[in-house]
């Protein structure tokens, strides 16, 4: 179980770790860091088959063809 963190002036305290923050560092500094937090969409590309959104380089999930041939029997059941 991990022990339970001395809360002081805003610096958590772990006592038994090795590592623990020394300073407590600033609401810009977190919030400078997490700019890097995003998320972005991923490509797609339309199915030259039957137009629907798939992934690049990838068998279409709707029709289960690649480079104008089936490849992949996609069943019809799965919902
Ligand atoms: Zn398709």
């Amino acid at each position: 179980m991990m022990p339970r963190p001395l809360v002081r002036d805003g610096v958590f305290f772990y006592y038994g770790r090795s590592n623990y923050p020394k300073r407590r560092h600033s609401k810009t500094r977190g919030a400078k860091r997490r700019t890097h937090y995003t998320v972005t969409a991923m490509a797609s590309v339309a199915c030259k088959n039957c137009s629907a959104p798939t992934l690049p380089h990838r068998a279409c999930t709707t029709c289960g063809y690649y480079k104008g041939r089936q490849v992949v029997v996609v069943r019809q059941d799965a919902e």
